[in-house]
């Protein structure tokens, strides 16, 4: 059998950054920075108020005090506009709003809570400084500078800097595209009516879903039969326009597992045991230079897959260099068993430990419910994956174990649903108030999460 490492670092060695392209700012947010971006101006670009109130020179108001202001003409105003202003001649003020150029001879800024905002002339209540309330050009950013380096993943923060630093299409590697295409002639679309034998094809949104999460522009393809014709159709309707492809089923060993029988020896696709619980069947490799991802069928095994194997790619492909999932140590408040020889990956719900545990914050981790392949509710209320080596089997409670937090990559999703396809009356089923996540409750085993 592979290790889950060894089929990792297969797959890692065979995916690529997507190439670089220059994307305007709306289709660039979210993708990762391929080169740097350097400043080709200033920021600010020229001297200007920060505040709304009067433009003097400090010398002529050195004296000002709240007995005895000083008294200056006004000789006209300077809106935030095209333009350059007038300079300002010694014993002058000039009314000026934020962000308007500074007028030459200017060197402070008085703001107009302290003057008695005069249109004619005006009254300084206080002395100031020189440089006071004025934006230098250049103070945020120099000509030449690194605004971002390469790998920036680029969020709303980033894309006001580029579009301050007025570049309009910044050079980023695009979303994979990836297809998601799930085999079974037992799948029918969600939705659907179903009949004797059919299931609703769940594999191909959950995946298309965490796909999206990973950064990813998807192609979501269901229920393909278990027709090797029709397989290897639909398969090479998509090559052509895609960065990878993740399909789901057919991988084991039985009769009519269609995606194992038409990829085994095309390209270099391998089918693996790779030594994990759930997930062991899984195959990889490149079909025309596209990765493709063969995952098996059960659903948790597919999610699972997911996360451990094409996660890190589109990750990869993404031109990000941390690949995996945040990892952290917890505590196991369940004992546990796991097959020898296989790296188990433990759908679990995470709590603090109370004051009546041991001593300091520790991470907790519990069973989200049953760990059947085929049961999603454990999943779907898990909030990370315990990881059990391959060489341990039994597991008692107090543990310390690895664990992978789940959650998809935060901010990565553009797509989501719109204001107006929210259907209202989807959303007022009851939930049970209160719903206990099973953790924390006792010492004893957890309970499985009824959903
Ligand atoms: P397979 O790997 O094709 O033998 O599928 C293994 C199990 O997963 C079977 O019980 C399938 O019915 C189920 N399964 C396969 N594909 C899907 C899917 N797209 N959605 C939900 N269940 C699936
Ligand atoms: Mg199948």
């Amino acid at each position: 059998m592979t290790t889950v490492d060894e089929h990792l670092e297969r797959i890692l060695a065979e995916v690529a950054p997507t190439r670089p392209r220059r994307a305007g700012l709306e289709q660039a947010h979210g993708c990762v920075l391929a080169a740097d971006v350097r400043a080709t101006v200033a920021l600010p670009s020229f001297d200007n108020s920060a505040m709304d109130g009067y433009a003097v020179r400090a010398a002529d108001v050195a004296a000002a005090t709240e007995d005895a202001p000083t008294v200056l003409p006004v000789v006209g105003d300077i809106p935030a506009g095209p333009g350059t202003p007038a300079p300002l001649e010694p014993g002058t003020a000039v009314r000026i709003m934020t962000g308007a150029p500074l007028p030459r001879g200017a060197d402070a800024v008085v703001q107009l809570e302290w003057t008695d905002g005069g249109r004619e002339s005006v009254a300084v209540r206080r002395p100031a400084a020189r440089g006071l309330h004025i934006r230098r050009a250049g103070e945020d950013v120099t000509p030449g500078a690194l605004v971002l380096p390469a790998g920036t993943v680029i969020g709303s923060a980033q894309i006001g800097l580029l579009a301050a630093v007025n570049v309009a299409r910044p050079p980023v590697h695009p979303r994979p595209r990836v297809a998601v295409l799930s085999t079974g002639t037992e799948l029918v679309e969600v939705g659907s009516r179903l009949g004797a034998g059919q299931i609703v094809d769940s594999n191909s949104h959950g995946i298309a879903a965490a796909a999206r999460e990973a950064g990813a522009v998807v192609r979501r393809l269901t229920g393909v039969p278990d027709e090797p014709d029709a397989f290897a159709k639909a398969l090479h309707g998509v090559l052509g326009d895609v960065d990878a492809v993740v399909t789901t089923g057919g991988v084991s060993v039985g009769a009519y597992d269609v995606v194992k029988e038409v990829l085994t020896g095309t390209g270099s696709v391998r089918f693996d045991q790779v030594a994990m619980q759930p997930g062991k069947p899984q195959g990889f490799g490149l079909v025309e230079g596209v990765p493709i991802f063969a995952l098996p069928g059960n659903p948790v095994s597919a999610l699972v897959s997911f996360e451990l194997f094409v996660r890190p790619a589109l990750r990869r492909m993404r031109g990000l260099t941390a690949t995996g999932l945040p990892r952290i140590v917890v505590t196991v408040g369940t004992a546990l068993r796991s097959p020898s020889g296989r790296r188990s990956f433990v759908r679990v719900g995470l709590d603090r430990l109370g004051e009546n545990g041991r001593p300091g914050p520790a991470t907790v981790a519990r069973p989200a419910g049953g760990q059947g392949s085929h049961q999603l509710t454990s999943l779907a209320g898990a909030q990370a994956l315990l990881v059990i080596p391959e060489d341990v089997t039994e597991v008692p409670v107090g543990s310390r174990l690895p664990a992978l937090l789940l959650g998809g990559d935060a901010g990565a999703v553009l797509s989501g649903l719109g204001w107006a396809e929210t259907d209202r009356s989807d959303t007022d089923t009851d939930t049970g108030a209160g719903a206990d996540t099973g953790a924390g409750a006792g010492t004893g085993p957890s309970e499985p999460i009824a959903r």
